[in-house]
Parts: structure tokens; sequence; C-alpha cells
């Protein structure tokens, strides 16, 4: 069987995911979809909005990007690892550090032992200074 050219298209959507992802892993905070296009208009002048918004969607459902929503409303995407794993965000500075979830493994535990609570599904946030904010 012959194998169909990809279609310019195709392409197109694969190195604009390809440059948000890469965006997304070399900030390490939560960017909203505006700032996202902002950065990588210049380099990729047929970007549109558009595009990002569907393609952080699809990031987002695929797990390799998580989003929640900013103080002024507005939904923020960052970059996540495979493993489960909870985010300690800078507060001065925006970073976001990846901590694992021994501690909420613990809770769980304990709160099946002590409450009789069985814990479906859990969202942990930590806010504080990052090492270069500290
Ligand atoms: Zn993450
Ligand atoms: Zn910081
Ligand atoms: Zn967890």
């Amino acid at each position: 069987m012959q194998q169909q050219p990809r279609s310019v298209r195709t392409i197109y959507a694969t190195s604009a995911r390809r440059a948000i992802v890469d965006l997304l892993k070399s900030e390490r905070r939560y960017l909203t979809a505006a700032t996202i296009f902002a950065a990588l208009k210049p380099a990729i002048p047929k970007l549109a909005l558009s595009t990002v918004y569907r393609t952080l969607e699809l990031l987002v459902g695929k797990g390799t990007v998580s989003t929640r929503a900013e103080t002024n409303g507005e939904a923020g995407f960052v970059f996540c690892t495979d493993a489960h794993h909870h985010h300690a965000i800078c507060t001065a500075c925006g970073h976001v550090d990846e901590v694992d979830c021994d501690a909420m493994e613990r809770f769980k535990l304990d709160l099946l032992q002590n409450q009789s609570f069985v814990l479906d599904e859990h969202a942990v946030e930590f806010f504080g200074r990052c090492a270069r904010c500290r």
C-alpha cells in the first residue's frame, strides 16, 4: 500500500503542537493561551489563536498539559510529566515545581482508618517561594 503524503495542514499542526510543548517545557509556569500565542507568533506567522486553544485542549486530554484558573479568571496551562504529582507554585515568579504524592497517599490511608472515608480523587496545590525567590 502506498503511503499517503501528509498534508501541509497536518505538518503545520504538528509543528504548532511541538512549539507549544517546547515553550511550556522551558517556561515551567502557567501560561495563558494568549501569552503562548504572543510568544510563538513571531516564529510561526501562520499560527492562529484558535489553533493554540485547540492544541492545548488536546494536550490537556492527553495529560501532557494541566490547566487551572488563574486569578484573573483566565485558564493557565503548564507542562506535566507522566507520573502523578502535585504542583508547588512560586507566588513570586510563578515557577512550578512538581512534587510527589507520598504525603497525600498517607493522608488517604489515614482518612480510611480513622474516619472510614474512601478518598477517590484529590487535587492539591502548594504555594510558596521557589529556590530563586526564597
Ligand atoms: Zn504537573
Ligand atoms: Zn520563584
Ligand atoms: Zn496526588
